[in-house]
């Protein structure tokens, strides 16, 4: 086999976004503009969160996503929040932008998910919101997440912000939220699952007696942040989105969170830039000192072409997908399971773990693959081991699932500029240098 070289994610890009960016450019609007107001629009009827007024935002990164989500929550100093010990540190830093405090949970015992058990032992009266992560493009089980939220004991010692005449607007809509939710909110990491599904018996936040529903992730959580960094599967460069699905949220309660991530991501400036185009409309107000996050029409422009191939990428990648399963199932090798009755996943991130192999093992693997050509990946080292959550008193002991699942993880490249040959490439390099460790 002649030596190839497979890289590990590069951004699919074709003619339908270099059409849009330069439409962009000489449109004479590059900033916020008519590209992102219409890729919210589609967004939000592809997460079918469209039904009483859109509630998708798009904005500069899912991290900025989830920390303005949680502000909007009212989630800041004395809250707590629960994050999985398993996953890329920006789930847990937002939390930390926002003032909360980060409780780590353990994964299961061969699942990357959360242990759910230990999820409802680690809520205390101060807990406001949970973080689940549906990691490398699989959702969560939300049936159990809304069944320990929904759970008398939780609901008793939810304490809600309350706000009084004299607190600013934001705080009032935190603990107008709060309040009208009553439990602990969840909050999706959906950094990796945009088209991802569910069936599901609470979709809307409480039990449905029994009727069982297929949900996006994006319409299941109270709130999801999306991620279109570069090496996520739909894409804008950098960017990401809010999505929200409350329960109790009328049209109009939509409409004025939408107002909120406008406000939240662009200085907390009455108007925005396109607004004060029009002739004599100089004036506006600062309403609070807020964030600069906003997502431009560059990126808008790229997201609409991504979002016109989007399909035929999701289908590409289960296609790889299953010559993957074939070869590992093959082998011997465990790997997350992406499609199955119950749910079907976005196909982001093939996760294998080379079991009886420890961690010196497989940085040699690593290793010999990148020798071969094939650019392989860890996802994730587990955030205990970093140095930032070290210093905040965490220790990887505490999360011995976590470390099992990452001391032996190694992950395979899946992208849609893969051709069936380079698939290939990857199995047979694979298996040859897998022959000395299994
Ligand atoms: C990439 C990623 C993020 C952050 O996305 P940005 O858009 O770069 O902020 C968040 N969570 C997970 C699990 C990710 O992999």
């Amino acid at each position: 086999m002649d030596k190839r070289t497979i890289s590990f994610s590069p951004p699919d890009m074709g003619e339908l976004e270099e059409k849009q960016v330069i439409d962009t450019l000489r449109s004479g609007w590059i900033t916020t503009g008519p590209k992102v107001k219409k890729l919210e629009k589609l967004l939000a009827s592809f997460l079918e969160v469209d039904e009483k007024a859109p509630a998708v935002a798009c904005l500069g990164s899912a991290t900025a996503s989830e920390e303005l989500i949680l502000r909007m929550l009212g989630i800041g100093p004395g809250d707590e929040v629960i994050v999985p010990a398993y996953t890329y540190t920006s789930s847990a830093a937002a939390a930390i932008h926002a003032g909360a405090k980060v409780i780590f949970v353990d994964s299961q015992p061969n699942s990357v998910e959360m242990d759910y058990d230990k999820v409802a032992e680690a809520i205390t009266d101060k807990t406001k919101a949970i973080i689940p992560v549906d990691l490398g493009g699989v959702p969560c089980d939300y049936d159990a997440l809304f069944s320990i939220v929904t759970s008398p004991e939780a609901k008793t010692q939810f304490r809600p912000l309350s706000a009084s005449e004299d607190d600013d607007e934001l705080t009032k809509l935190g603990a107008n939220i709060q309040q009208k939710l009553g439990r602990i909110a969840i909050v999706a990491d959906g950094a990796h699952a945009l088209g991802a599904r569910r069936i599901l018996s609470h979709w809307s936040g409480e039990p449905e007696g029994g009727e069982r529903k297929e949900r996006k992730v994006g319409s299941i959580a109270d709130f999801t942040s999306f991620s279109f960094h570069a090496v996520k599967n739909f894409t804008t460069a950098e960017g990401g989105a809010a999505s929200w699905n409350l329960p109790f949220n009328t049209a109009e309660d939509n409409a004025v969170m939408y107002h909120w991530f406008q406000l939240l991501s662009l200085h907390g400036q009455s108007k925005d830039a396109l607004a004060k185009t029009q002739v004599g409309a100089w004036e506006y107000d600062v309403v609070a000192p807020l964030y600069k996050c906003n997502m431009t029409d560059i990126m808008g422009g790229i997201g609409l072409a991504q979002f016109e191939r989007y399909p035929q990428l999701l289908a590409r990648r289960k296609a790889i997908i299953a010559k993957y399963d074939e070869a590992c199932d093959a082998l011997g090798v465990d790997h997350i399971v992406h499609f199955t009755n119950s749910y079907t996943s976005s196909g982001h991130l093939y996760i294998t773990r080379i079991t009886g192999c420890n961690d010196e093992q497989r940085r040699e693997i690593i290793q010999k693959m990148a020798e071969r050509g094939v650019a392989t990946n860890v996802h994730y080292k587990p955030l205990p081991m970093m140095t930032a959550y070290k210093r905040l008193g965490w220790k990887i002991e505490d999360f011995p699932n976590a470390y099992k699942l990452y001391n032996n993880e190694i992950t395979l490249p899946l992208h849609t500029k893969l051709s069936d040959e380079d698939v290939d490439y990857v199995i047979q390099n694979f298996k040859d240098v897998l022959k000395s460790y299994i």
